[in-house]
């Protein structure tokens, strides 16, 4: 017997216009670059989003169409965020920290039509623009005209009428593009249906999931370009959240000045962003009002225990432990404590609370060890893998990645893991080699195969050394040719112009040999464990 209920799609349509209808005086907050506050609805915000709806169409976007956005957190981004999915389009955030030859490749692959671009990322739009082929580029000016090759955001969709004939969609349609440079080799797109959107949006809002409600305010530090900033735009919008978009500014200060002004409740983003945060209230007791804040969403990378502890001890503040990935919406598992856990001894509550947590409903996680299905002992260790109905079945046009999804229907993470009797998961290890820093991938093989390109170099090895601002940091291991020579400094400078910034290593390690395994290749978890007590510098890490 087939239950009796409508066809209903699940699509961001609905989500929209409840923010419009029922919570028209909601406001939408946005810092600029000169670091002025504009101050919108959700009254407004559903007018304009129409009218780029209308925009976009006249500029000659077709349904399926890729339209890239080059963006910080802010109001217009949210409205990109909803006008090209119910217009028919997909939007694709580009990461402005990525190399030009990066973003080329990517808006290459992904086919992008159109560009809508920050003022004052156009110096990135530089790094790329003769390697790609857009319809039009839009700019989000403030203050400034926009280019002659541009058109100006505010002038394209002031004459628009503020009513938009949406198209009908179905629910399987693809709604965003998000690229991972989560492994080596080239990036990744993961696309994102409508009907992910929504239901990882309705979990995400869930108390014992990320917790948002029309009473809250929120703000993503996250950026908008990492994986929708874990979705919270689209969660917030359909509760009715107030938002809070911090533009550029996301150092300390900058940030808690927002928290305070704006009486936020809820934020989120990677632990090197609360580690600035947790270092200025530590210098500065009793300067910061913090007391609207119920919590702080880390994830993207482990959040160190001490960190957790230091804002619950030392202010009060709640950490709330997350793990997600781009291929997962993002939203994987929450560590928030059951109740019978609450009443275990502080040194377990904190124990539990630095772990990656619990599964949130919907997403089933098993983990594989090298015979097959581990134990949930805490101490048995195996590749967690994960299904649900936001967890990517493929990559966007990259048959090369199939063997990331299993033949059974499930997704490999490459994230090492134990999982304990209570469900609880903890990540040990990566079975990749990569470096996350502040956030950021950073491929070490990619490093490594530069700087043996230097002539000097006759072997390097890069890998992750823990760092206690930014999580990670790179660190290379050097062999010379025989009586060769080169400085950090003239390997440094080899390597500027290949990367971004933030990729260079910030420190290189001489040795005589590399540690290798019996197949000839490094052996990077011995080299990690050579130089795990590295002594950083308090030289601030290039290009952050
Ligand atoms: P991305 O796709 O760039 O979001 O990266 C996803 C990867 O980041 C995961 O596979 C993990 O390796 C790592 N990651 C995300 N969240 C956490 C976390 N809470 N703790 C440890 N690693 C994390």
């Amino acid at each position: 017997m087939r239950g009796l209920m409508m066809d209903y799609e699940l699509t961001l349509l609905p989500i929209f216009d409840r923010a419009g209808r029922y919570f028209p005086d909601v406001e939408l907050v946005s810092r600029w670059p000169d670091k002025s506050i504009q101050r919108s609805t959700y009254g407004e915000f559903h007018k304009r989003v129409q009218k780029l709806a209308n925009a976009l169409v006249r500029l000659g976007l077709k349904p399926g169409d890729r339209v890239a956005t080059l963006g910080w957190n802010h109001s217009r981004h949210l409205e990109a965020y909803f006008a090209i999915p119910l217009a028919g389009g997909v939007l694709h955030t580009l990461n402005p920290r990525l190399s030009g030859q990066d973003l080329a490749y990517i808006m290459n692959h992904a086919e992008d039509r159109l560009l809508l671009v920050d003022d004052v990322l156009l110096p990135v739009y530089e790094r790329f623009h003769k390697d790609v082929n857009l319809r039009a580029v839009v700019v989000w000016t403030h203050g400034h005209a926009a280019p002659d090759f541009a058109i100006d955001y505010e002038q394209m969709i002031e004459p628009e009428m503020n009513t938009f004939a949406f198209p009908n969609i179905e629910e399987g349609q693809a709604a965003g593009l998000c690229y991972t440079s989560g492994t080596t080799g080239k990036p990744k797109g993961v696309v994102y249906s409508h009907r992910a959107l929504v239901l990882h949006s309705m979990v995400s809002a869930l108390p014992d999931a990320l917790g948002l409600s029309c009473g809250d305010a929120m703000l993503p530090v996250v950026p908008m370009f990492h994986v929708n900033a874990w979705g919270l735009p689209f969660t917030a919008t359909m509760v009715g959240t107030k938002q809070v978009f911090p533009g550029p500014h996301l150092d300390a200060k900058s940030l808690l000045e927002l928290f305070q002004k704006e009486k936020v409740t809820l934020t989120a983003g990677v632990p090197t962003v609360w580690l600035g945060i947790l270092d200025e209230l530590d210098r500065n007791p009793g300067v910061w009002d913090t007391s609207s804040i119920k919590a702080m969403i880390v994830g993207g990378a482990a959040a160190p225990r001490s960190m957790i502890e230091g804002f619950d001890k030392r202010h009060g503040l709640r950490v709330i432990h997350a793990w997600g990935m781009t291929e997962t919406t993002p939203l994987g598992t929450v560590a928030r404590l059951k109740p019978h856990l609450e009443k275990a001894t502080e040194e377990e509550r904190l124990r539990m609370r630095a772990a990656q947590g619990l599964p949130v409903p919907f997403v089933e996680t098993r983990v594989v060890g090298e015979n097959g299905a581990v134990a949930p002992d805490g101490k048995s260790m195996g590749e967690l893998q994960v299904r649900g109905p936001w967890v990517a079945k493929s990559y966007f046009q990259n048959p090369a990645e199939a063997d990331k999804f299993t033949m059974d229907g499930w997704f490999r993470t490459g994230d090492i893991v134990t999982v304990d009797g209570e469900g609880y998961v903890r990540i040990t290890d990566r079975s990749k080699d990569l470096i996350k820093s502040g956030g950021e991938w950073i491929s070490s093989v990619d490093l490594e195969n530069a700087l043996m390109g230097h002539p000097s170099v006759k072997e390097a090895a890069v890998v992750a050394v823990a760092h206690p601002r930014w999580g990670e940091r790179p660190v290379a291991a050097v062999v010379l040719k025989d009586g060769s020579k080169a400085t950090p400094h003239e390997l440094t400078e080899y390597l500027t112009p290949l990367f971004a910034r933030y990729w260079l290593p910030d420190s290189y390690v001489y040795m005589d040999a590399i540690p290798r395994n019996a197949t000839g290749k490094f052996l990077k978890s011995a080299l990690r464990d050579q130089l795990k007590d590295h002594r950083w510098e308090e030289s601030p890490v290039p290009g952050r």
